[in-house]
């Protein structure tokens, strides 16, 4: 659809229903891909079975569509994606990037970070129990396209896991494989994920080797928090959004995220119920500069709120 080159994404996990701050996510990476002219892919991160609810994947993209998305090409799904995760292992093993590891979590407890102890080898009596990415020293700095210039100390965030001990990959690798094999340009997604950015831009450089796709771009939205002040996600039981009033709800999101709802096309589209209309302006009226930086927080959208 684009001759802008810009490809941008949306992946839930189908942990559990659509809610909230998931939609926020959904409305703000659609705009901000559909105002640049660009693609907006959908992809099912279904890759931690234990943590996933059955039907939740078709349920996130009924629900999608019913607000009025529409996405390009088909969803992909992780869980059909295991032999690239293990090439992309492999050529982190093989260029000295991954490290079998032997510490059980009682091996670590305490300790902030890892603190490299199967860096040189797994200490003998111990079996190898997960393979972790090599994260070393340094510094992982990108201009956030919302937050502006960001920074975090590589031996903050320690080796961290790509596959883990209980034989499924982990979230940071499987996401750089299938950025990179997707092509996406533009990663607008919640700030929870912040500390996962500098883990995966490390994973796209030791991938990159002489040539590679480019590293995208990367913007992080504030977060939705209930009444404790805990992110509203699936595990503090954030309600799931409600079809039957889409535009209400995208109206909701839209000026959690400081975007202009006195706009008067927007005002009509809302009466009217016209929720992919509605989208679509808001592709239009979209603007970065807008977004707020601190987490917002929301009465009534947690479970434990409404009660
Ligand atoms: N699957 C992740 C989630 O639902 C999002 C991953 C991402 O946007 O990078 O929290």
């Amino acid at each position: 659809m684009s001759g802008s080159g810009y490809v941008g994404r949306f992946a839930p996990s189908p942990t559990g229903r659509l809610h909230i701050g998931s939609l926020l996510a959904a409305v703000a990476s659609w705009c901000d891909a559909r105002h640049h002219g660009g693609q907006w892919l959908v992809r099912m991160e279904d890759l931690d079975p234990p943590r996933e609810v059955p039907g939740a994947a078709d349920d996130i993209l009924r629900t999608l569509e019913s607000f009025g998305f529409e996405w390009d090409g088909e969803t992909v799904k992780q869980s059909l994606r295991h032999e690239k995760y293990e090439d992309a292992l492999k050529f982190l093993q093989s260029s000295g990037m991954a490290f079998g590891c032997g510490c059980s979590r009682r091996d670590l407890q305490g300790a902030a970070v890892y603190p490299g102890t199967c860096r040189g080898g797994i200490p003998s009596g111990k079996q190898e129990r997960l393979q972790r990415f090599l994260l070393g020293k340094g510094v992982e700095s990108w201009n956030d396209l919302i937050l502006g210039r960001l920074e975090f100390r590589r031996e903050e965030l320690g080796d961290f896991p790509i596959l883990r001990a209980d034989g499924f990959w982990a979230y940071q690798l499987a996401v750089v494989v299938d950025d990179r094999d997707q092509g996406i340009t533009h990663v607008v997604r919640g700030s929870d994920l912040l500390d996962s950015t500098p883990r995966q831009l490390a994973i796209w450089k030791a991938l990159q080797g002489d040539m590679g796709p480019e590293i995208p771009e990367y913007g992080h939205l504030p977060v939705l928090t209930n009444s404790l002040g805990q992110k509203l996600s699936k595990q503090t039981m954030a309600r799931a959004v409600d079809a039957s009033s889409a535009c209400e709800q995208i109206d909701f999101v839209w000026r959690c995220l400081g975007q202009n709802a006195e706009d008067e096309a927007w005002r009509d589209l809302m009466k009217a119920g016209h929720a992919h209309d509605l989208l679509r302006r808001g592709a239009e009226l979209w603007s970065r500069n807008r977004v707020p930086r601190q987490s917002i927080p929301l009465q009534g959208w947690a479970q434990e709120d409404a009660v």
